[in-house]
């Protein structure tokens, strides 16, 4: 069977730890692939190799830098469609979810090509007589990024592209359930001139987090992962003085006032929480019906969902592909027994979908009369699972959000601007949708959630993706001039 190995200092690295890992074709359910797990020393190996290159890197000019991101941009565009296909294989995804996750990610490198312009710095001229200063912007040294599964290439390339633009090296240790896309990304970025050692990716488990989290070498840490290993890596890895910025799960509302077109809320609420099986961390996976919109809005969504196709990612035909592993799949299937067992109501049950195969498949699934001391409420399941919950009024709608530990998406769905901007006044979540079910910021603005959605203080991508990779010195210079040299012992005055 094909192994998977490391990328570290622009090769191909066998991994010799004797660990591997599965990875599956989520469409058949085979093992078509094992993937090398490292051990701490094979991280360290990663991070020597992205130490060794960082002098170098550093000093090479922003314009040089950024030709690479250029060049990668390119390469990228023209091959859209193998990395989507490998997406599709190991994640499951139809393949045309994956040509966007490949989209989105590319508008980060493309952001990344611009960087000169936030990191250019300030200056202040005649601060005091003679003196002027300024600020410049520094990259920080080794920095290393732990992604999930369910956006393979994505995810990545919010982390690395900014970082590296920055002057940073970078060591990855993306999800080992769908580990492919990083080294073609590694190996893209080789061919467009990334100098080795640059962007390394090590591939593994806990294990190598944990390292990885401890290596004095290390300066900062992305993650972006469930809101358990999120705060781990965040407590663990700031106590150890390193910059984390961590991003965890979600739990995302689509509120829908009663005012709302019903048809298109329908469509956009259909379109949230089943895409990609439900398997995004903006995927919306509570509708909130206010006041008497409920039982229209669960007819509408329970009209389309007849109408999904459900099959493997690289069939033309299938609107919704599988789930990333059988145990998951049956995880989330489990929420529907419990949800019977709770009082709810389920609508559409996945499980009576045909599979088209022995993959990991489970159809979309809608469940009414949910109320918020539900299991299925309080946990993120990550797949093909929609909940409704009645709220009578706007601001019972707004107080069940707001009391969400969560809050990384919101949409509401309303014809009422008056309404739309009080709720973008109220709502307690770091990304709202008005009339946009899926709010992902774009590559020049930052993502992020608040509460247990994110533990640090600078969001992802875009220009917070900047800051986090560089930090700031200030320079307070006066070139010598007799006419105004004294000997003064009082403290710095500037006037
Ligand atoms: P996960 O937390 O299981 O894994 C994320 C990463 O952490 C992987 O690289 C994994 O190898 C590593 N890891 C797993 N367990 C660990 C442990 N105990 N100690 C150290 N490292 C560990 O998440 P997942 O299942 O791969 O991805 C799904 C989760 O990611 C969902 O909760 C989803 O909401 C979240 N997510 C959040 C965002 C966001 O932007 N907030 C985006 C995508 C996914």
């Amino acid at each position: 069977m094909r192994t998977i190995h490391h990328h570290i200092d622009g090769t191909s690295v066998a991994g010799t730890s004797g660990r591997t890992g599965p990875v599956f074709d989520p469409a058949t359910g085979e093992e078509q692939a094992a993937v090398d797990l490292a051990s701490p020393s094979e991280v360290d190996a990663a991070v020597a190799a992205a130490r060794a290159a960082f002098p170098a890197w550093r000093a090479t000019p922003l314009g040089a830098r950024t030709e690479v991101m250029f060049r990668f941009r390119h390469l990228l565009d023209e091959r859209r469609d193998d990395v989507a296909a490998l997406l599709t294989s190991e994640h499951g995804k139809v393949h045309d979810d994956a040509l966007g996750e490949v989209a989105r990610g590319l508008e980060n490198v493309e952001f990344a090509c611009g960087a000169a312009q936030v990191l250019k710095g300030e200056f202040s001229e005649q601060a005091s007589t003679g003196v002027d200063v300024y600020s410049i912007r520094q990259p920080l040294g080794v920095m290393a990024g732990i992604t999930p599964f369910n956006f393979p290439a994505m995810v990545p390339m919010w982390m690395f592209a900014t970082a590296v633009v920055a002057g940073n090296t970078f060591v990855l240790k993306p999800s080992e359930r769908d580990p492919s896309a990083s080294v073609l990304l590694a190996e893209m970025l080789a061919e467009a001139g990334l100098p080795p050692g640059v962007l390394n990716v090590v591939h593994g488990d806990r294990e190598a987090v944990e390292r990885l989290i401890a290596h004095p070498d290390v300066a900062a840490l992305s993650f972006v992962g469930s809101t358990p290993v999120a705060r781990h890596v965040y407590e663990s890895a700031t106590a150890r003085g390193k910059r984390v910025q961590a991003l965890g799960g979600a739990k995302n509302h689509m509120v829908v006032l009663p005012d709302a077109d019903v048809g298109a809320a329908a469509d956009a609420a259909v379109s949230a929480a089943y895409g990609s099986a439900g398997e995004r961390c903006m995927a919306v996976s509570v509708a909130v019906a206010v006041g008497d919109v409920g039982d229209d809005l669960v007819a509408a969504i329970g009209d389309r969902l007849g109408k999904i196709v459900v099959g493997p990612g690289d069939d033309p035909h299938s609107d919704m592909g599988p789930l990333i592993t059988r145990e998951h799949r049956d995880r989330v299937a489990g929420y529907l027994d419990t949800a019977t067992g709770e009082g709810a109501t389920v609508v559409v049950d996945g499980r009576d979908h045909a599979a088209p195969s022995d993959g990991f498949f489970l159809g979309p699934c809608l469940v009414d009369d949910v109320t918020a001391d539900m299991a299925v409420y309080e946990d993120e399941i990550f797949g093909p699972v929609l909940s409704v919950v009645r709220a009578a009024t706007y601001a019972e709608a707004v107080e069940l959000v707001n009391a969400n530990p969560y809050g990384n998406g919101v949409a509401i769905f309303t014809r009422d601007g008056g309404a739309a901007r009080r709720f973008q006044f109220d709502v307690q979540v770091g990304m709202v949708g008005i009339n946009v079910p899926i709010p992902v910021p774009v590559a020049y603005h930052s993502f992020g959630g608040w509460k247990a959605s994110l533990f640090g203080d600078l969001h992802m991508y875009g220009p917070d993706g900047l800051r986090f990779a560089t930090r700031t010195k200030v320079v307070t210079s006066r070139w010598p001039d007799p006419a105004t040299s004294k000997v003064d012992l009082g403290f710095p005055r500037t006037r």
